[in-house]
């Protein structure tokens, strides 16, 4: 795994795993080929193309060994949290008290893709009433109907209120098949009214000290439950050790990504940025780890960085990409095109910065939840965008829609007027479904064209 970097077929990233193995090179327990997982299953991964260094290696196969690590975990004693909707700010918890293991049931969102369908639980979600009106997240009912994925968490916690209609009614659902959820308010965030005292949030947005201090309360009651699950107190002292370590995880990913985004040539592929961000959210079960993780990948983009090499040749239009792709092919797509991810806006930006330590930690907490991009107006969404599109030199910005995603339906709209009116850059929205085989060439078309209009007008 060295000279110039370059992606590689599943089979041709074993190769050079087997080879590292074979030469006694150190690699964590979790490490193996990814043929595994496709023998599990995971089908999609036959179509992907990987970065070859072994830092990315790492990475998939953290990702994809989530699942065995959280049975493993219930295994030894521990307690299994579910965690809903927040993204970001309940782990943060969880992951403060001892025996405590928490995720993202959300995340069988990617699950009809990465097994190309053939888990079935699209078809389960529609057979308990929730069709192809949802979002992709809908899978998530079927994944605990047929408990073949994850385990059954020991306690679930969803945030509601300033949530999606998607969610909001898949995990309503959800409680009606028996599964009991811890319900936390989140208001819908505004700006104070004039004379109304106000708060800044980590990340930009402001909010009324009313808001902050009701999401505060909530999230007592759910410390409150996570106390009785792990058997100890989760006092202030252990909460700010746990936002250190979280901050921990959210600097390697600033570092990671201020390098990988501005660096020529591109030194590290969108596919495993797109993951790298994810690990943001709930450390991918083990929050160590993900420490160790993400500081091999910011290795490696630094000694390409220094080295000058990159993954596609300088120069290449620089793309700022909104919103997660139910497809992960769509995010080796853009390369394909010649274009470069140079930022992003996931949905999860909030679990991106930095939360605040000079605060008492459920009030940094409270602030950093209120921060959500997607817990206020569009268009306070759509200034974060331009924000960080400006700042990372963003050429072009793509919104890729997601099937079903209530939020998806205007909101793309928003965004693109708001986005063209400030910084004038060319808009293109993108519906990405989970299996986006049939509709690659469509794609392909589209962000050629992108390309291509960034190039021209480089070049007027
Ligand atoms: S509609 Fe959007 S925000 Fe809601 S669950 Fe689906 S992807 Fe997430």
């Amino acid at each position: 795994m060295s000279g110039s970097p370059k992606r590689l077929t599943m089979a041709e990233l074993d190769l050079l795993c087997r080879r590292q193995a074979a030469a006694g090179a150190p690699m964590a327990a979790y490490e193996g080929p990814l043929d595994r997982h496709v023998a599990d299953g995971d089908r999609r991964l036959l179509s992907l193309e990987f970065d070859d260094s072994a830092a990315a290696l790492r990475l998939w196969n953290f990702l994809l060994s989530e699942e065995d690590r959280l049975h493993q975990a219930r295994a030894a004693g521990k307690k299994i949290v579910g965690t809903m909707k927040d993204l970001g700010t309940v782990p943060v918890m969880a992951y403060s008290l001892p025996g405590l293991v928490a995720f993202y049931p959300d995340g069988a969102w990617w699950t009809p893709c990465v097994m190309e369908l053939s888990a079935g639980l699209l078809g389960l979600a529609q057979s308990l009433g929730v069709g192809e009106a949802f979002c992709p997240v809908r899978a998530m009912l079927g994944a605990f109907v047929n408990r073949a994925h994850f385990p059954i968490p020991d306690l679930l916690t969803c945030s509601v209120g300033a949530t999606c209609d998607d969610f909001s009614a898949v995990a309503q659902r959800l409680e009606s098949l028996g599964f009991p959820i811890l319900w936390w308010e989140m208001p819908h965030r505004r700006r104070p009214d004039p004379q109304e005292p106000g708060v800044a949030l980590p990340g930009g947005f402001e909010a009324p000290e009313s808001q902050v201090a009701l999401v505060r309360s909530e999230l007592e009651r759910v410390r409150a439950a996570l106390e009785a699950l792990a058997g100890a107190r989760l006092g202030d002292a252990e909460l700010a050790a746990g936002i250190r370590e979280a901050n921990r995880v959210r600097r390697l990913l600033a570092d990671l990504r201020r390098l990988a985004y501005t660096a020529e040539p591109c030194p590290m592929p969108a596919l495993e940025m797109l993951i790298a961000e994810m690990l943001a959210i709930h450390f991918c079960s083990d929050r160590a780890e993900s420490v160790a993780v993400l500081a091999g990948l910011l290795d490696e983009v630094r000694r390409r960085a220094d080295l000058g090499r990159g993954i596609l040749t300088a120069g290449a239009p620089r793309i700022f990409w909104v919103n997660p792709v139910a497809d992960l092919r769509a995010m080796n797509l853009l390369e394909d095109c010649g274009g470069r991810l140079c930022g992003t806006e996931f949905l999860f930006c909030h679990a991106l910065d930095p939360i605040p330590e000079d605060l008492p930690p459920m009030e940094a907490l409270a602030r950093m939840a209120l921060a959500d991009p997607m817990v206020g107006p569009a268009a306070d969404r759509a200034s974060r965008i331009v924000r960080d599109a400006r700042a990372f030199g963003a050429e072009a910005v793509v919104v890729s829609r997601i099937p079903g995603a209530s939020h998806c339906a205007l909101e793309g709209a928003v965004i693109a007027e708001i986005v063209r009116a400030e910084l004038g850059l060319p808009v293109v929205e993108l519906e990405v479904p989970p299996v986006a085989d049939a509709l690659l060439p469509t794609l392909k078309t589209r962000l050629d064209a992108l390309g291509e209009t960034v190039r021209r007008r480089r070049n007027p």
